[in-house]
Protein backbone atom coordinates (compact mmCIF):
# COMPACT_ATOMS: atom_id res chain seq x y z
CA UNK A 1 0.00 0.00 0.00
CA UNK A 2 0.95 3.45 -0.81
CA UNK A 3 0.93 6.12 2.21
CA UNK A 4 0.31 9.21 0.92
CA UNK A 5 1.12 12.34 2.80
CA UNK A 6 -1.07 15.39 1.79
CA UNK A 7 -1.48 19.38 3.53
CA UNK A 8 -3.73 20.71 3.96
CA UNK A 9 -5.11 23.92 1.14
CA UNK A 10 -3.78 26.19 3.95
CA UNK A 11 -0.94 24.93 4.26
CA UNK A 12 0.29 25.64 0.79
CA UNK A 13 3.36 27.72 1.42
CA UNK A 14 2.50 32.11 1.36
CA UNK A 15 6.36 32.73 -0.67
CA UNK A 16 9.01 31.17 -2.24
CA UNK A 17 12.39 30.15 -0.73
CA UNK A 18 15.12 32.28 -2.01
CA UNK A 19 18.58 29.99 -1.64
CA UNK A 20 21.15 32.53 -2.03
CA UNK A 21 20.44 34.18 0.88
CA UNK A 22 21.04 30.83 2.61
CA UNK A 23 24.81 30.60 0.71
CA UNK A 24 25.80 33.81 1.35
CA UNK A 25 24.46 33.76 5.04
CA UNK A 26 26.69 30.58 5.36
CA UNK A 27 29.65 32.71 4.11
CA UNK A 28 29.63 31.72 0.61
CA UNK A 29 30.34 33.16 -2.49
CA UNK A 30 27.33 33.95 -4.70
CA UNK A 31 26.02 33.45 -8.05
CA UNK A 32 28.24 35.24 -10.42
CA UNK A 33 26.13 38.48 -12.44
CA UNK A 34 24.90 37.77 -15.97
CA UNK A 35 26.84 39.71 -18.48
CA UNK A 36 25.37 42.30 -21.14
CA UNK A 37 26.30 40.32 -24.76
CA UNK A 38 27.26 43.80 -25.89
CA UNK A 39 29.23 45.88 -23.30
CA UNK A 40 30.32 42.24 -21.17
CA UNK A 41 29.31 44.29 -18.28
CA UNK A 42 27.23 42.72 -15.00
CA UNK A 43 23.52 43.51 -16.50
CA UNK A 44 21.12 46.23 -15.09
CA UNK A 45 17.84 45.66 -14.54
CA UNK A 46 16.97 48.35 -17.65
CA UNK A 47 18.98 45.99 -19.98
CA UNK A 48 16.27 42.80 -18.89
CA UNK A 49 12.97 45.31 -19.18
CA UNK A 50 11.95 44.81 -22.61
CA UNK A 51 11.55 40.98 -22.03
CA UNK A 52 10.42 40.79 -18.91
CA UNK A 53 8.09 42.63 -16.19
CA UNK A 54 10.01 44.24 -13.25
CA UNK A 55 8.43 42.45 -10.80
CA UNK A 56 10.26 39.32 -12.24
CA UNK A 57 13.77 40.93 -13.59
CA UNK A 58 13.96 42.08 -9.06
CA UNK A 59 13.16 38.53 -8.03
CA UNK A 60 15.82 37.51 -10.85
CA UNK A 61 18.16 39.80 -8.81
CA UNK A 62 16.81 39.30 -5.75
CA UNK A 63 18.69 38.39 -2.14
CA UNK A 64 15.86 38.32 0.15
CA UNK A 65 15.49 35.17 1.96
CA UNK A 66 11.93 34.66 0.69
CA UNK A 67 9.43 36.51 -1.77
CA UNK A 68 5.24 37.04 -0.69
CA UNK A 69 3.49 34.87 -3.47
CA UNK A 70 0.58 37.23 -4.32
CA UNK A 71 -3.09 35.79 -3.54
CA UNK A 72 -4.19 36.13 -7.32
CA UNK A 73 -1.44 33.52 -7.86
CA UNK A 74 -2.31 30.94 -4.27
CA UNK A 75 -5.97 30.97 -5.51
CA UNK A 76 -4.74 28.74 -8.82
CA UNK A 77 -1.62 27.22 -6.96
CA UNK A 78 -4.72 25.92 -4.84
CA UNK A 79 -6.49 23.85 -8.08
CA UNK A 80 -3.77 21.54 -7.72
CA UNK A 81 -1.49 22.54 -4.82
CA UNK A 82 -0.13 21.10 -1.79
CA UNK A 83 0.61 18.20 -4.15
CA UNK A 84 0.88 14.75 -2.84
CA UNK A 85 4.25 13.11 -1.77
CA UNK A 86 3.75 9.23 -1.16
CA UNK A 87 5.77 6.72 -0.11
CA UNK A 88 6.30 3.86 -2.95
CA UNK A 89 5.89 0.89 -0.83
CA UNK A 90 5.25 -1.45 -3.48
CA UNK A 91 8.47 0.04 -5.53
CA UNK A 92 10.50 -0.31 -2.77
CA UNK A 93 9.57 -4.07 -2.45
CA UNK A 94 9.75 -4.77 -6.14
CA UNK A 95 13.67 -3.51 -6.18
CA UNK A 96 13.58 -5.08 -3.31
CA UNK A 97 15.44 -2.80 -1.41
CA UNK A 98 14.99 -1.84 2.33
CA UNK A 99 15.55 1.87 1.50
CA UNK A 100 12.62 4.29 1.87
CA UNK A 101 11.33 5.95 -1.49
CA UNK A 102 9.32 9.08 -1.19
CA UNK A 103 7.97 10.58 -4.34
CA UNK A 104 6.62 14.03 -4.88
CA UNK A 105 4.30 13.69 -7.32
CA UNK A 106 3.82 17.02 -9.66
CA UNK A 107 1.94 15.37 -12.23
CA UNK A 108 -1.41 16.17 -10.85
CA UNK A 109 -1.13 19.87 -12.23
CA UNK A 110 -3.63 20.37 -14.99
CA UNK A 111 -0.43 20.57 -17.78
CA UNK A 112 0.64 17.35 -16.34
CA UNK A 113 4.26 18.77 -14.91
CA UNK A 114 5.64 20.83 -12.27
CA UNK A 115 5.54 23.99 -14.92
CA UNK A 116 2.70 25.43 -14.33
CA UNK A 117 4.00 26.60 -10.39
CA UNK A 118 5.87 29.07 -12.79
CA UNK A 119 3.67 29.55 -15.86
CA UNK A 120 1.40 31.41 -13.58
CA UNK A 121 3.28 34.04 -11.64
CA UNK A 122 5.00 34.54 -15.02
CA UNK A 123 1.83 35.73 -16.64
CA UNK A 124 0.38 37.11 -13.58
CA UNK A 125 3.37 39.82 -12.81
CA UNK A 126 3.16 40.42 -16.84
CA UNK A 127 -0.28 41.11 -16.78
CA UNK A 128 -0.04 43.46 -13.67
CA UNK A 129 2.65 45.72 -15.76
CA UNK A 130 0.17 46.29 -18.79
CA UNK A 131 1.40 43.45 -20.63
CA UNK A 132 -1.39 41.50 -23.33
CA UNK A 133 1.04 39.40 -25.25
CA UNK A 134 3.85 36.60 -24.35
CA UNK A 135 6.18 34.47 -26.69
CA UNK A 136 7.84 31.57 -25.52
CA UNK A 137 9.67 28.57 -27.53
CA UNK A 138 8.57 24.96 -26.47
CA UNK A 139 10.30 21.44 -27.12
CA UNK A 140 8.29 18.88 -26.18
CA UNK A 141 5.28 20.80 -25.38
CA UNK A 142 5.10 20.36 -21.88
CA UNK A 143 6.11 23.96 -20.95
CA UNK A 144 4.44 25.43 -24.12
CA UNK A 145 0.92 23.98 -22.95
CA UNK A 146 1.28 24.95 -19.32
CA UNK A 147 2.12 28.93 -20.03
CA UNK A 148 -0.82 28.60 -22.31
CA UNK A 149 -2.91 27.35 -19.54
CA UNK A 150 -1.95 30.19 -17.83
CA UNK A 151 -1.93 33.48 -20.29
CA UNK A 152 -5.69 31.93 -20.92
CA UNK A 153 -6.43 32.07 -16.99
CA UNK A 154 -5.36 36.29 -17.38
CA UNK A 155 -6.96 36.62 -20.19
CA UNK A 156 -3.78 37.26 -22.61
CA UNK A 157 -2.81 35.70 -25.65
CA UNK A 158 0.51 33.51 -26.62
CA UNK A 159 2.35 32.54 -29.06
CA UNK A 160 4.39 29.62 -29.07
CA UNK A 161 8.00 28.39 -31.52
CA UNK A 162 7.70 24.86 -30.87
CA UNK A 163 11.12 22.96 -31.62
CA UNK A 164 10.18 21.88 -35.50
CA UNK A 165 10.66 18.06 -35.11
CA UNK A 166 8.60 18.12 -31.64
CA UNK A 167 5.65 20.03 -33.39
CA UNK A 168 4.99 17.19 -35.88
CA UNK A 169 5.92 14.08 -33.43
CA UNK A 170 3.79 15.52 -30.22
CA UNK A 171 0.41 16.70 -31.91
CA UNK A 172 -1.50 16.32 -28.86
CA UNK A 173 0.58 18.46 -26.60
CA UNK A 174 -0.06 21.46 -29.73
CA UNK A 175 -3.63 20.11 -29.22
CA UNK A 176 -3.69 21.27 -25.44
CA UNK A 177 -2.07 25.10 -26.62
CA UNK A 178 -4.35 25.58 -28.75
CA UNK A 179 -7.40 24.34 -26.64
CA UNK A 180 -6.35 27.29 -24.20
CA UNK A 181 -5.74 29.51 -26.68
CA UNK A 182 -2.07 29.33 -27.52
CA UNK A 183 -0.11 30.09 -31.33
CA UNK A 184 2.26 27.56 -32.12
CA UNK A 185 4.50 27.88 -34.91
CA UNK A 186 7.27 25.20 -36.04
CA UNK A 187 10.46 26.23 -35.26
CA UNK A 188 12.72 27.62 -37.08
CA UNK A 189 10.36 29.68 -39.12
CA UNK A 190 10.32 32.50 -41.88
CA UNK A 191 8.25 34.67 -39.43
CA UNK A 192 11.56 35.91 -37.35
CA UNK A 193 15.43 37.30 -38.51
CA UNK A 194 16.86 34.61 -36.50
CA UNK A 195 14.92 31.78 -38.28
CA UNK A 196 15.08 32.77 -41.60
CA UNK A 197 19.03 33.18 -41.30
CA UNK A 198 19.02 29.41 -39.81
CA UNK A 199 16.37 27.85 -42.54
CA UNK A 200 18.74 29.48 -45.17
CA UNK A 201 22.19 27.42 -44.06
CA UNK A 202 20.39 24.59 -43.41
CA UNK A 203 16.73 24.05 -44.71
CA UNK A 204 16.56 20.41 -43.54
CA UNK A 205 17.20 21.30 -40.09
CA UNK A 206 15.01 19.70 -37.21
CA UNK A 207 15.60 22.76 -35.00
CA UNK A 208 16.47 23.20 -31.05
CA UNK A 209 15.13 24.52 -28.23
CA UNK A 210 18.12 27.50 -28.44
CA UNK A 211 16.89 28.81 -32.26
CA UNK A 212 13.49 28.57 -30.69
CA UNK A 213 14.21 30.92 -28.06
CA UNK A 214 15.93 33.02 -30.72
CA UNK A 215 12.65 33.38 -32.54
CA UNK A 216 11.17 34.01 -29.18
CA UNK A 217 13.31 36.73 -27.76
CA UNK A 218 13.28 38.39 -31.38
CA UNK A 219 9.45 39.19 -31.57
CA UNK A 220 9.01 40.14 -28.06
CA UNK A 221 12.33 42.27 -28.38
CA UNK A 222 10.61 44.44 -31.51
CA UNK A 223 6.95 45.03 -30.02
CA UNK A 224 6.16 46.99 -26.91
CA UNK A 225 2.78 45.03 -25.63
CA UNK A 226 5.32 41.61 -25.77
CA UNK A 227 7.27 39.56 -23.54
CA UNK A 228 8.84 37.07 -23.33
CA UNK A 229 8.57 33.70 -20.98
CA UNK A 230 11.08 31.24 -20.06
CA UNK A 231 10.11 28.13 -18.55
CA UNK A 232 13.48 27.17 -16.86
CA UNK A 233 17.20 28.23 -16.38
CA UNK A 234 16.43 31.81 -15.11
CA UNK A 235 16.69 32.50 -10.92
CA UNK A 236 12.92 33.33 -10.77
CA UNK A 237 12.08 30.01 -12.40
CA UNK A 238 13.75 28.05 -10.02
CA UNK A 239 12.23 30.57 -7.12
CA UNK A 240 8.47 30.02 -8.28
CA UNK A 241 9.41 26.19 -8.21
CA UNK A 242 10.40 26.25 -4.51
CA UNK A 243 6.79 25.63 -3.73
CA UNK A 244 7.63 21.90 -4.80
CA UNK A 245 10.48 21.38 -1.78
CA UNK A 246 8.70 23.60 0.72
CA UNK A 247 5.72 20.99 1.01
CA UNK A 248 7.56 18.39 0.88
CA UNK A 249 9.98 19.16 3.75
CA UNK A 250 7.06 20.23 5.64
CA UNK A 251 5.31 16.30 4.33
CA UNK A 252 8.13 14.21 5.15
CA UNK A 253 8.31 15.67 8.86
CA UNK A 254 4.54 14.78 9.40
CA UNK A 255 5.75 11.44 8.16
CA UNK A 256 8.54 11.40 11.16
CA UNK A 257 10.93 11.14 8.24
CA UNK A 258 13.57 13.29 7.15
CA UNK A 259 15.62 12.73 3.75
CA UNK A 260 18.98 11.24 3.43
CA UNK A 261 18.71 11.95 -0.09
CA UNK A 262 16.84 14.10 -2.30
CA UNK A 263 17.31 13.54 -5.99
CA UNK A 264 15.31 15.36 -9.28
CA UNK A 265 16.32 14.87 -12.79
CA UNK A 266 17.93 18.62 -14.43
CA UNK A 267 17.38 19.43 -17.65
CA UNK A 268 17.14 23.46 -17.79
CA UNK A 269 17.23 22.55 -13.14
CA UNK A 270 13.88 24.35 -12.12
CA UNK A 271 12.19 21.16 -11.02
CA UNK A 272 15.01 19.79 -9.39
CA UNK A 273 15.64 23.03 -7.50
CA UNK A 274 12.67 23.50 -7.07
CA UNK A 275 12.16 20.45 -4.70
CA UNK A 276 16.25 20.11 -3.73
CA UNK A 277 16.95 24.03 -2.60
CA UNK A 278 14.80 24.33 0.94
CA UNK A 279 16.37 21.43 1.24
CA UNK A 280 19.99 22.69 0.65
CA UNK A 281 18.91 25.56 2.75
CA UNK A 282 18.24 22.80 5.67
CA UNK A 283 22.28 21.62 5.37
CA UNK A 284 22.94 25.01 5.45
CA UNK A 285 21.42 26.34 8.28
CA UNK A 286 19.91 23.52 10.31
CA UNK A 287 23.26 21.09 10.04
CA UNK A 288 21.52 18.31 8.14
CA UNK A 289 23.28 16.05 6.00
CA UNK A 290 21.01 15.37 3.16
CA UNK A 291 23.00 14.12 -0.31
CA UNK A 292 21.36 15.86 -3.11
CA UNK A 293 21.90 14.73 -6.58
CA UNK A 294 20.80 16.22 -10.10
CA UNK A 295 19.96 13.31 -12.70
CA UNK A 296 20.83 14.17 -16.76
CA UNK A 297 20.86 12.41 -19.54
CA UNK A 298 24.03 11.07 -20.80
CA UNK A 299 23.13 12.30 -24.52
CA UNK A 300 23.18 15.74 -22.60
CA UNK A 301 25.51 16.05 -19.97
CA UNK A 302 25.48 19.44 -18.97
CA UNK A 303 26.52 19.14 -15.49
CA UNK A 304 28.67 16.12 -15.71
CA UNK A 305 30.80 16.62 -18.89
CA UNK A 306 30.10 20.31 -19.97
CA UNK A 307 32.21 23.29 -19.04
CA UNK A 308 31.54 25.71 -16.47
CA UNK A 309 31.90 29.51 -18.09
CA UNK A 310 30.04 32.16 -19.76
CA UNK A 311 27.84 31.35 -22.58
CA UNK A 312 24.62 32.32 -24.44
CA UNK A 313 21.36 31.01 -23.87
CA UNK A 314 20.32 30.47 -27.42
CA UNK A 315 22.10 29.85 -30.54
CA UNK A 316 21.47 33.30 -32.30
CA UNK A 317 24.03 34.99 -29.71
CA UNK A 318 21.12 37.69 -28.39
CA UNK A 319 20.44 36.39 -24.66
CA UNK A 320 22.83 37.48 -22.38
CA UNK A 321 25.87 35.42 -21.22
CA UNK A 322 25.52 33.72 -18.05
CA UNK A 323 27.94 31.51 -16.05
CA UNK A 324 26.64 27.69 -16.16
CA UNK A 325 27.50 24.12 -17.31
CA UNK A 326 27.39 23.96 -21.21
CA UNK A 327 27.52 22.31 -23.85
CA UNK A 328 28.12 25.62 -26.35
CA UNK A 329 25.01 27.37 -27.41
CA UNK A 330 25.33 25.89 -30.81
CA UNK A 331 24.40 21.97 -29.57
CA UNK A 332 22.07 20.42 -31.21
CA UNK A 333 20.57 17.36 -29.62
CA UNK A 334 20.81 13.82 -30.78
CA UNK A 335 17.27 12.83 -33.04
CA UNK A 336 17.65 9.26 -31.67
CA UNK A 337 17.67 10.36 -27.84
CA UNK A 338 13.66 10.24 -26.60
CA UNK A 339 14.08 11.24 -23.34
CA UNK A 340 13.61 14.58 -22.71
CA UNK A 341 15.81 17.22 -21.12
CA UNK A 342 17.84 18.58 -23.97
CA UNK A 343 18.67 22.17 -23.51
CA UNK A 344 22.93 23.21 -24.23
CA UNK A 345 22.86 24.95 -20.00
CA UNK A 346 21.61 24.52 -16.67
CA UNK A 347 20.75 26.93 -14.76
CA UNK A 348 23.01 29.31 -13.19
CA UNK A 349 21.98 28.76 -9.63
CA UNK A 350 22.03 25.29 -9.77
CA UNK A 351 25.71 24.86 -11.88
CA UNK A 352 26.69 27.24 -8.78
CA UNK A 353 25.53 25.22 -6.34
CA UNK A 354 27.69 22.52 -8.42
CA UNK A 355 30.57 24.35 -7.80
CA UNK A 356 30.46 25.01 -4.18
CA UNK A 357 29.81 21.27 -3.85
CA UNK A 358 26.36 21.75 -2.62
CA UNK A 359 25.15 18.88 -5.32
CA UNK A 360 26.23 16.54 -7.09
CA UNK A 361 25.43 14.96 -10.55
CA UNK A 362 24.71 12.22 -12.43
CA UNK A 363 24.10 11.04 -16.65
CA UNK A 364 22.11 7.95 -17.47
CA UNK A 365 21.93 6.14 -20.77
CA UNK A 366 18.27 6.36 -21.88
CA UNK A 367 17.13 2.55 -21.41
CA UNK A 368 18.50 1.99 -17.90
CA UNK A 369 15.82 6.04 -17.49
CA UNK A 370 12.57 3.75 -19.39
CA UNK A 371 13.66 0.24 -17.49
CA UNK A 372 13.57 2.34 -14.08
CA UNK A 373 9.84 3.83 -15.22
CA UNK A 374 8.55 0.57 -16.26
CA UNK A 375 9.36 -0.59 -12.90
CA UNK A 376 7.72 2.15 -11.79
CA UNK A 377 4.40 2.20 -13.34
CA UNK A 378 4.09 -1.23 -12.79
CA UNK A 379 4.47 -0.84 -9.19
CA UNK A 380 3.00 2.63 -8.75
CA UNK A 381 0.32 2.63 -11.39
CA UNK A 382 1.93 6.43 -12.64
CA UNK A 383 3.43 6.45 -15.80
CA UNK A 384 6.53 8.94 -15.61
CA UNK A 385 7.34 11.44 -18.00
CA UNK A 386 10.51 10.75 -19.89
CA UNK A 387 12.35 13.29 -18.22
CA UNK A 388 10.89 12.47 -14.68
CA UNK A 389 12.77 8.89 -15.92
CA UNK A 390 16.04 10.13 -15.35
CA UNK A 391 15.64 10.78 -11.38
CA UNK A 392 13.79 7.47 -11.13
CA UNK A 393 17.07 5.98 -12.57
CA UNK A 394 18.96 7.39 -10.06
CA UNK A 395 16.62 6.30 -7.22
CA UNK A 396 17.29 2.34 -8.60
CA UNK A 397 20.71 3.04 -8.06
CA UNK A 398 20.81 4.21 -4.43
CA UNK A 399 18.18 1.96 -3.79
CA UNK A 400 20.56 -1.09 -5.58
CA UNK A 401 23.34 0.11 -2.80
CA UNK A 402 21.03 -0.13 0.22
CA UNK A 403 20.42 -3.30 -0.59
CA UNK A 404 23.86 -4.41 -0.87
CA UNK A 405 25.31 -2.25 2.03
CA UNK A 406 21.64 -2.85 4.06
CA UNK A 407 21.28 0.36 4.92
CA UNK A 408 18.06 1.61 5.09
CA UNK A 409 17.73 5.10 3.94
CA UNK A 410 15.53 7.43 2.88
CA UNK A 411 15.29 8.63 -0.19
CA UNK A 412 12.50 11.86 -1.90
CA UNK A 413 12.36 12.17 -5.68
CA UNK A 414 10.75 14.53 -7.86
CA UNK A 415 8.14 12.32 -10.24
CA UNK A 416 7.86 15.88 -12.16
CA UNK A 417 4.74 14.94 -14.32
CA UNK A 418 3.06 12.12 -15.86
CA UNK A 419 4.10 10.54 -19.47
CA UNK A 420 1.13 10.37 -20.89
CA UNK A 421 2.02 12.26 -24.35
CA UNK A 422 5.14 9.96 -24.41
CA UNK A 423 3.88 6.62 -25.34
CA UNK A 424 5.75 6.90 -28.89
CA UNK A 425 9.19 6.95 -26.58
CA UNK A 426 7.37 4.41 -24.31
CA UNK A 427 6.44 2.33 -27.26
CA UNK A 428 9.78 2.79 -29.06
CA UNK A 429 12.07 1.68 -25.71
CA UNK A 430 9.51 -1.68 -25.39
CA UNK A 431 10.03 -2.90 -29.04
CA UNK A 432 14.22 -2.69 -28.45
CA UNK A 433 14.55 0.39 -30.88
CA UNK A 434 15.74 3.06 -28.39
CA UNK A 435 19.66 3.48 -28.67
CA UNK A 436 22.09 4.00 -25.81
CA UNK A 437 24.08 7.21 -26.86
CA UNK A 438 26.61 9.28 -24.96
CA UNK A 439 27.64 12.88 -26.42
CA UNK A 440 30.90 12.67 -27.16
CA UNK A 441 33.83 14.60 -25.44
CA UNK A 442 35.03 15.99 -29.54
CA UNK A 443 31.71 17.40 -30.12
CA UNK A 444 31.86 19.12 -26.46
CA UNK A 445 35.62 20.36 -27.32
CA UNK A 446 34.72 21.73 -30.69
CA UNK A 447 31.54 23.37 -29.11
CA UNK A 448 33.95 25.16 -26.39
CA UNK A 449 35.89 26.71 -28.94
CA UNK A 450 32.53 28.88 -29.89
CA UNK A 451 32.30 30.30 -26.61
CA UNK A 452 31.97 34.15 -25.91
CA UNK A 453 35.81 35.20 -25.55
CA UNK A 454 36.90 37.90 -23.45
C1 LIG B 1 10.30 20.44 -18.70
C2 LIG B 1 10.34 19.26 -17.84
C3 LIG B 1 11.52 18.88 -17.19
C4 LIG B 1 12.84 19.59 -17.39
O1 LIG B 1 12.88 20.91 -16.97
P1 LIG B 1 13.64 21.37 -15.66
O2 LIG B 1 13.65 22.84 -15.73
O3 LIG B 1 15.00 20.76 -15.67
O4 LIG B 1 12.82 20.86 -14.53
C5 LIG B 1 11.49 17.77 -16.35
N1 LIG B 1 10.37 17.07 -16.18
C6 LIG B 1 9.21 17.39 -16.80
C7 LIG B 1 8.00 16.54 -16.57
C8 LIG B 1 9.16 18.50 -17.65
O5 LIG B 1 8.03 18.83 -18.26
Amino acid sequence: MATKYLLSEDRLPTSWYNVVADIVGAGLPGPPPPLHPGTLQPLGPADLAPLFPMALIMQEVSAEPSIEIPEEVREIYKLWRPTPLMRARRWEKALGTPAKIYYKYEGVSPAGSHKPNTSVPQAYYNKMEGITKLTTETGAGQWGSSLAMATCMFGMELLIYMVKVSYYQKPYRRSMMHIWGGEVIPSPSDTTEAGRAILAADPDTTGSLGIAISEAVEVAAKNDDTHYSLGSVLNHVLLHQTVIGQEALAQIEASGDYPDIVIGCAGGGSNFAGLAFPFIGQNLKAGKKTRIIAVEPAACPTLTKGVYAYDFGDTAKLTPLVKMHTLGHDFIPAGIHAGGLRYHGMSPLVSHAKELNLIEAEAYMQNDCFKAAITFAQSEGIIPAPESSHALASVVNAAEQCKQSGDAKTIVFNLSGHGHFDMAAYDNYLSGNLEDYAYPEEKIKASMANLPKF
